[in-house]
């Protein structure tokens, strides 16, 4: 495995077409692009890195992962009565669907539908009672109490981000917001900005390996069946219009963030976590993809 590392690593540091950095939050837009990290992470608790594994990312959209699953914990199926379960087709930040559909997210890692999800969760709490809770969570199943929140990416998503707060006041306006939007908004900024390596990312990611619980800490995060659909909402909706094509490359249930990381599942065998600032087209992480493409070619990891 480390000598799989070690190679996607060098094609990976050799190419020179490693897409854009996300320049729409001012603080992302600074973040040099010449990086690149992997860590594999098994359920028996070994852990192979290479390249910029240790560095701490801006987790962005893969947050919605986590917090769906605190949903899921929290109110159950009642979930589905505010978000979907079907790809989107559309963009990350897309309002257009959302009017056809009468403000129900298509899916809850569409911006929309992860923003209706932190207000599902905030049940009358202020928002940083429901941040130390996410970031609770978060610390807890990467076994990793010094994940933290990077404020100034927070600050910066607050400053520029017109589109969420249309689309989060689009959905107030058919009820599908209950709380304060402000305080929605603010706790969604924050969600998105709290800072994780590749390492602390593929450790997080190993509940969804095995049935729901972290083989390696011993520690049952989630019911088997729960980790079945939310592998199967990845699969479908983890990389936004970009899903069939992640599907089609790489085969595995996936969340990208546009921070340039992506987590990936590879049910029964590992939990995988790539960064790479530069994204594609879409938002999705190019040489991330590329890489994931590289080690299941090299793994036989696909699902398929
Ligand atoms: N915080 C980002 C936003 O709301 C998340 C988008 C992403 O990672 O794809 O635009």
């Amino acid at each position: 495995m480390q000598d799989i590392l070690n190679d996607i690593v060098k094609a990976m540091n050799a190419s020179t077409d490693r897409g854009q950095v996300a320049d729409y939050i001012p603080q992302l837009a600074a973040i040099d692009p010449n990086q690149f990290g992997i860590t594999v992470a098994l359920p028996d608790g070994q852990v192979f890195s290479a390249g910029c594994a240790q560095k701490p990312f801006s987790i962005q959209s893969i947050s919605k992962v986590f917090s769906l699953t605190l949903a899921l914990g929290k109110i159950g199926d009642a979930v589905w009565a505010k978000v979907g379960r079907e790809p989107s087709g559309d963009p990350f930040n897309s309002i257009v669907q959302l009017e056809h559909e009468h403000g129900k997210p298509r899916n809850p890692f569409i911006n929309a539908g992860a923003i209706a999800i932190v207000d599902a969760i905030m049940m009358g709490h202020e928002p940083k009672e429901l941040l130390a809770e996410i970031l609770s969570f978060v610390r807890y199943i990467a076994n990793d109490n010094s994940i933290s929140i990077d404020e100034k990416v927070a600050q910066s998503e607050l400053a520029t981000g017109h589109r969420n707060s249309s689309l989060a006041h689009f959905m107030a306006s058919f009820g599908n917001i209950e709380h304060d939007v402000d305080c929605v908004l603010g706790a969604y900024y924050h969600q998105c900005s709290i800072a994780m390596s590749c390492e602390q990312l593929a450790q997080a990611g190993l509940f969804l390996v095995s049935e729901g619980t972290n083989k390696s800490t011993g520690s049952r995060v989630v019911s088997s069946a729960r980790a079945r659909r939310i592998n199967s909402l990845m699969l479908m909706c983890g990389h936004y219009d970009g899903s069939g094509e992640f599907a089609y490359r790489v085969g595995l249930p996936g969340k990208s963030g546009v921070g340039g990381g992506i987590l990936a599942i590879a049910p029964n065998k590992a939990s995988i976590a790539v960064w790479s600032p530069g994204l594609d087209k879409i938002g999705n992480s190019k040489l991330g993809t590329q890489a994931l493409e590289m080690l299941v070619e090299r793994t036989g990891w696909s699902i398929f």
